[in-house]
C-alpha cells in the first residue's frame, strides 16, 4: 500500500485496520473466504482500465487481446473445473446470475418455485423485497418440521400443484447435502426448467466433496467469492444449447462492461481450484464443521437438522434464551465474526432471530485444523451460554486473538 498511503492515508488506515481485523479474528461467517495473494494482485491490476462489452472475439471495443485471452483462460478453466459444455463469467454477483437465468427463461408473471428464506434459501430465489418477488409468481418449499431437512416428496406434490415455470434449489442456510438429481426429476415431471444455486457450495462441487449439479440439471450458477475462493462475483454454466439465451441475457440484457480485472482475478482462482491442494481444501472444511458441530453438541447445543454434511452449522439458541442477535454481538466482541439466522419455524424477525450461522471456509483457509475447531467449539459454547459475563468474554477474546494471529491470512 506504499502509493496509497502517501495519496490517501485516511483510506490506507482504514485498510489497514480491516486487515488486521481479519488476522486477529476468526471468521466464521459462512459465505466469506480469504483470497490468496495471486488473486489479489489480479484484482489490483491494470486490467480495471478497460471496456470490453461484448465476449471474446466479439467486443463493442478495440484493444480487447488481452483481456479476450483472460475471459477464454476463466470461462476454458470454469468448464474443467465443473465439467461444463458452456461458463459465462461474467455476471458481477450472484444475484446477477440468477437474474440472468430468470430473464433468459422466465416471463415476468411465471411461477418460481424455490425455497424459502427463513428456512435456508436466499433473498434472489423470491423474496417479496427483491425483484424477484415483484417479476414472478412465487410459491416456496421448506424443510420438514421433525428432521429439518428437504423432503423431496413433499417438493414433488407442490410443484404438480403449482407447475411451476422454473424450480430452484440451493440455498444460503442449509446444512445438509441437496439431490441435484432429485430436482431435475421434479422439474422434469412438471415441464419446468432446473436451477441449482450452488453459490455456497461450490467448491465442495467442484471437488466432488459434494454431488456436483452441473449436467445434472439445466442450470447452475454461483459465486466465486464463498468456498471457490476467488474474487467476488459470480458465474453461470450449462449446456451448449442454452449457452446464446444465458450470454445475451447478462450481455447486453442485464449488464454493460464486464469487470474485467474480476475476471482475471476468477481465472487466477479457477487455476487454484483445479489443483489437488483445493480437494484437500474442500474436504478439510467439511472435516472441520464435522468437528465442530460435535463440540457444540458435546457442550449441550442443539443444531438444526442435528448436525451438518457441508461447510455450515444452524445453532438453534432456543434452549439458551438468547436470540441469534445478542449471540452475534457477544461472540463479536470476543473476536468471533458469525451472523446470526433464521431457523425453521422461526418466532423471531430476521433482525433479532432465534440461530446462529457458523461456517468453516475463512478459517480452513488460514489453515486450521480439528484440533482449533475443539477450541473454537468450547469458545462459542461458553459465550453463548453466559452472554453477559463480560470478563469471561474478554478473556476468551484474548485467546481468540493469540490463536488467529498464529495462523497466516493469506492462503498457499
Ligand atoms: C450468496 C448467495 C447468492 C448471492 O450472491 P451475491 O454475490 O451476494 O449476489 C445467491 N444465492 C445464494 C444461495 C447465496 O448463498
Amino acid at each position: 500500500m506504499s502509493y496509497l498511503s502517501k495519496t490517501d492515508p485516511e483510506i490506507a488506515d482504514i485498510i489497514e485496520k480491516e486487515r488486521l481485523r481479519q488476522f486477529n479474528g476468526l471468521e466464521l461467517i459462512a459465505s466469506e473466504n480469504l483470497v490468496s495473494r495471486a488473486v489479489l494482485e489480479a484484482m489490483g491490476s491494470v486490467m480495471t482500465n478497460k471496456y470490453a462489452e461484448g465476449y471474446p472475439g466479439k467486443r463493442y471495443y478495440g484493444g480487447c487481446e488481452f483481456h479476450d485471452m483472460a475471459e477464454n483462460l476463466a470461462r476454458d478453466r470454469l468448464k474443467k473445473l465443473f465439467g461444463a459444455e458452456h461458463a459465462n463469467v461474467q455476471p458481477h454477483s450472484g444475484t446477477q446470475a440468477n437474474m440472468a437465468v430468470y430473464f433468459a427463461f422466465m416471463n415476468l408473471g411465471d411461477t418460481l418455485m424455490s425455497m424459502k428464506l427463513t428456512q435456508g434459501g436466499h433473498l434472489s430465489h423470491g423474496s417479496p423485497v427483491s425483484f424477484t418477488g415483484k417479476f414472478y409468481r412465487v410459491v416456496q418449499y421448506g424443510v420438514d418440521p421433525k428432521t429439518e431437512m428437504i423432503d423431496y416428496g413433499v417438493v414433488e406434490e407442490q410443484a404438480k400443484k403449482e407447475r411451476p415455470k422454473m424450480l430452484v434449489c440451493g440455498a444460503s442456510a442449509y446444512p445438509r447435502t441437496i439431490d441435484f438429481k432429485a430436482f431435475q426429476e421434479i422439474a422434469d415431471g412438471v415441464d419446468a426448467y432446473c436451477m441449482a444455486d450452488i453459490a455456497h457450495i461450490a467448491g465442495l462441487c467442484a471437488t466432488g466433496v459434494h454431488q456436483n449439479s452441473v449436467n445434472v440439471v439445466n442450470f447452475t450458477t454461483t459465486t466465486t467469492h464463498k468456498t471457490l475462493r476467488g474474487p467476488r462475483g459470480g458465474a453461470i454454466m450449462c449446456n451448449s444449447e442454452y449457452a446464446a439465451a444465458i450470454d445475451k441475457a447478462i450481455f447486453p440484457g442485464m449488464q454493460g462492461g464486464p469487470l474485467m480485472h474480476t475476471i482475471t482475478a476468477k481465472a487466477v482462482c479457477f487455476k487454484e481450484a483445479l489443483s489437488p491442494s483445493f480437494t484437500e481444501y474442500n474436504k478439510q472444511i467439511v472435516k472441520n464443521a464435522k468437528m465442530l458441530a460435535e463440540t457444540l453438541i458435546n457442550n449441550g447445543l442443539r443444531l438444526v437438522s442435528g448436525g451438518t454434511d457441508n461447510h455450515l452449522i444452524l445453532i438453534d439458541l432456543t434452549a439458551q434464551g438468547i436470540t441469534g442477535l445478542e449471540a452475534e454481538n457477544a461472540l463479536c466482541s470476543a473476536g468471533i465474526t458469525v451472523n446470526k439466522n433464521t431457523i425453521p419455524n422461526e418466532t423471531k424477525s430476521p433482525f433479532v432471530t432465534s440461530g446462529l450461522r457458523v461456517g468453516t471456509p475463512a478459517i480452513t483457509s488460514r489453515g486450521m485444523k480439528e484440533s482449533e475447531m475443539r477450541q473454537i467449539g468450547n469458545w462459542i459454547s461458553s459465550v453463548v451460554k453466559d452472554v453477559k459475563n463480560e470478563a469471561m468474554i474478554k478473556d476468551v477474546q484474548a485467546k481468540v486473538t493469540r490463536m488467529a494471529s498464529s495462523f497466516a491470512l493469506y492462503p498457499e
